[in-house]
């Protein structure tokens, strides 16, 4: 479906796929559940989803000549991180503007995981007090017009590499590789969790999985507190992937499913729940989820299977998008574990 797209590869290849054993069985083992490691993905800086996105995005950037990368995010956005890895990697500059987008007032939020590793990386970090929005902000556009003020040559990637002409185009390589997948492991996914934000991670999965007919299969799990917002994001991503690609078939907002039970309280800010299934799969598992993401998706699945959402025998795929870094400006959530 991309063969007609540049791919600039940062990642090591297709991320692994593990039975979650334990968990599985720990849920009564009626519907098998199943990871799917973008976590691993790469050796830049912790990896993650942007980097997979970041692969059809960096041509374009090469090709304008730039020498500056410049994104937005929050304060411990681990999109930003990601980029930071990929201007350093490819001897780029980096401007990165991060927002007050959640109000959490750890000790050290300002200081550790993400953002700590992208002033490592030699990115220029300029702190802006604005809340949680994931459209076009005003302080990017400034920024941008910065870096060119100064004598600069920007490239501009949008909050989440999304509202980007190819930032879709990784999630449909996604499900390429996962058909791949299936096919060498014998195994058929009936459904894939995936959390969702700033959208072109689920719109980019539910393109490459219309393709079999599992647009629907994706289930989304919203994360933002916005989910109007973002559910409108995942379909107009989905469509002008659709058309981009030439999928051939029309995407409608049915095609989007996307649970909000999840996001609560607010984006950024993790329920006793959310801690709990972070706890939950790290003891059975040791595989680690953030506060922020992957702790929410998780959440809804374990909440999900204890409601008999998925029909028995159903094997679940658990899109693991990477994004522990973060876990490090909670700690004063996690001192007793
Ligand atoms: C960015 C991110 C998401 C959300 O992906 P979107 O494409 O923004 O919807 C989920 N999990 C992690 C760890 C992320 O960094």
């Amino acid at each position: 479906m991309l063969e007609k797209f540049e791919r600039y590869p940062l990642t090591f290849g297709p991320s692994p796929i593990e039975k979650l054993s334990r968990l599985t069985e720990h849920l009564g083992g009626k519907v098998d559940i199943y990871a799917k490691r973008e976590d691993c993905n790469s050796g830049l800086a912790f990896g993650g989803n942007k980097i997979r996105k970041l692969e059809y995005i960096v041509p374009d950037a090469i090709a304008s000549n730039a020498d500056t990368l410049v994104t937005i995010g929050g304060v411990q956005s681990n999109h930003t991180r990601q980029v930071a890895a990929v201007a350093a990697k490819l001897g780029m500059k980096c401007r990165l503007v991060q927002e007050g987008w959640v109000p959490f007032e750890d000790a050290v939020y300002d200081r550790v995981g993400n953002i700590l590793m992208s002033r490592v990386m030699g990115a220029e970090i300029e702190l802006v007090n604005e809340g949680f929005d994931i459209g076009i902000r005003e302080s990017w556009t400034r920024a941008i017009a910065d870096v060119k003020a100064k004598g600069g040559k920007p490239y501009a990637i949008p909050a989440g590499a999304s509202v980007h002409k190819f930032g879709g185009l990784g999630y449909v390589g996604f499900a390429e590789e996962v058909r791949q997948q299936e096919a060498e492991m014998g195994v058929h996914f009936d459904f894939i969790i995936v959390c969702t934000v700033t959208g072109s991670t689920h719109a980019g999965m539910v393109v490459g999985f219309a393709k079999d007919g599992r647009a629907r299969n994706v289930i989304g799990i919203d994360a933002s507190f916005t989910p109007e917002q973002t559910k409108a994001q995942v379909l107009d991503i989905a469509q002008k992937t659709a058309a981009l690609i030439e999928l051939g078939q029309d995407i409608t907002l049915d095609d989007v499913i996307l649970n909000e039970d999840y996001a609560y309280p607010r984006y950024g800010v993790p329920s006793d729940e959310t801690n709990e299934a972070i706890r939950l799969s790290a003891r059975l598992e040791g595989m680690m989820t953030d506060p922020v993401y992957e702790g929410k998706s998780m959440q809804g699945m374990i909440d999900l299977v204890g409601k008999d959402f998925f029909p028995a025998g159903s094997k679940i795929l658990y899109a693991h998008l990477g994004g522990v870094p973060a876990i490090n400006a909670y700690s004063y959530i996690y001192r007793n574990g």
